[in-house]
């Protein structure tokens, strides 16, 4: 077989299988092209995407500007490093930087290094501006987070499967309840080492757990009112996902630091950044932190381009319109489907909760039946299936899906 001869689906699946590590554990489908809401695999059937890579495609695949932009930088200036000014860079960040309401920005390449990123910076700001005693400084988390998968990163995710065998686990970590603003309080007051409150505006590997309404801004005003630093991660949520540009937009909370990653770059590339006001980003100075791609031409080009598309298409209403159809019609059929326990979400950020357990297969099983009608998804949880669409559908092809979605459940065997 020559490396480019063209495979069937269970060819590539065997390949990977022997030849790849096995840290992920894929459904059954194997794709070679997209656009727009769909993608076909390799042996042509179509299917609406409904996980849109974690939310990194909510501009939809292969975004004709987005790749066009990546195609003309590319043949431009792809690297130059930071060891040197490239043309693109600077007017990437004024771009970011006008757009999010932030003094300066950091970029990164993926969420789990911009993340990192926010934690460094949080930690540096702890001992120059706050006057921290050096290697005291804590950082306050939420049980059941997703960061990334970085040593740093694990050592406070309380996922098992993420962390066994992985340490020696970094400290300097207090990890509260989430959407629990009396924990928050009190973990505040326990002590004055506290440099940050790191925080997803809606847990999305969790199972898409939406906080009460209020909780972010009392957050937010707790950590001012302590002098902590708000680390708001919307890896996921930003970009349109929930229905604004950020999720925090909905209770119009500006955290100190916003960690943006994943539809940053509309899934052209890894595309990830930082940002915050003067106050917090001048302690980073030359030499303090960096990456060989981080702020590369293309990814400046791309992401420019990504966050054009959002604005130009209105992807932040179309999110919230069809996230309510979504909502109502799933919790419509949820009264009458047995297996259905309820939906919840916000935009086109949405979970619907199966009647079984955490450990049983249902989700996934269902998963399965939903790609033999044309709709892929994934189960966050044995019970829970993500439903995360790119947000360029219409109004036509949401109705399809929910009509394939409810057909598949209401046909469903365990
Ligand atoms: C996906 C994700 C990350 C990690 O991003 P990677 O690009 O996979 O490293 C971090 N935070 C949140 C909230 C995410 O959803």
């Amino acid at each position: 077989m020559a490396v480019l001869d063209k495979l069937t689906s269970q060819q590539a699946i065997e390949l990977e299988n022997k030849y790849g590590a096995h840290n992920y554990h894929p459904l059954p489908v194997v794709l070679s092209r997209g656009e727009g809401v769909h993608v076909w695999d390799v042996e042509g059937k179509k299917y609406y995407d409904f996980l849109s890579a974690y939310s990194a495609v909510n501009q939809g695949h292969c975004h004709p500007k987005i790749v066009d932009a990546m195609i003309n930088q590319a043949k431009t200036l792809t690297l130059t490093s930071r060891a040197f000014y490239n043309d693109m860079l600077g007017k990437y960040e004024k771009f970011a930087t006008e757009l999010f309401g932030f003094d300066k920005l950091l970029p990164m390449n993926t969420g789990a290094e911009a993340v990192e990123t926010a934690l460094k910076l949080a930690r540096k700001w702890a001992y120059e501006v706050k006057g921290i005693n050096e290697n005291k400084a804590e950082i306050i988390v939420c049980e059941n987070n997703f960061h990334g998968r970085t040593t740093t990163i694990i050592s406070f995710s309380n996922d098992s499967v993420a962390r066994k065998n992985f340490g020696p686990y970094t400290k300097g970590f207090l990890k509260i309840e989430y959407d629990n603003l009396q924990e928050l309080q009190e973990a505040l007051e326990s002590s004055n080492n506290i440099a940050a409150f790191l925080v997803e505006p809606i847990q999305g590997e969790a199972g898409v757990y939406v906080p009460s309404e209020g909780y972010l801004t009392a957050a937010k005003k707790l950590c001012k009112d302590h002098n902590v630093l708000f680390i708001a991660d919307e890896v996921q949520t930003g970009i349109a996902r929930t229905g604004k540009m950020l999720a925090v937009d909905h209770e119009n909370v500006k955290p100190d630091i916003l960690i943006l990653g994943k539809a940053l770059s509309g899934g052209a590339y890894p595309v990830s950044g930082v940002l915050a006001d003067d106050n917090v980003m001048d302690v980073i100075k030359p030499g303090n932190h960096g990456s060989t791609f981080g702020g590369n031409p293309i990814a400046a080009a791309v992401a420019i381009a990504a966050l054009e598309v959002v604005k130009e298409e209105n992807l932040e209403e179309n999110a919230e319109a069809l996230g309510k159809i979504f909502r109502t019609e799933l919790a419509e059929f949820a009264k009458t489907a047995d297996l259905v326990k309820s939906v919840r979400g916000k935009g086109l950020l949405n979970a619907v909760l199966i009647n079984d357990t955490e450990e049983s297969s249902t989700a996934w099983d269902i998963c399965m039946k939903l790609r033999d009608n044309g709709l892929l998804a994934k189960p966050t949880h044995g019970n829970i299936i993500r439903f995360a669409p790119p947000l360029v559908m219409n109004k036509e092809q949401l109705m399809d899906c929910i009509s394939i979605i409810k057909k598949t459940i209401s046909e469903f065997k365990k």
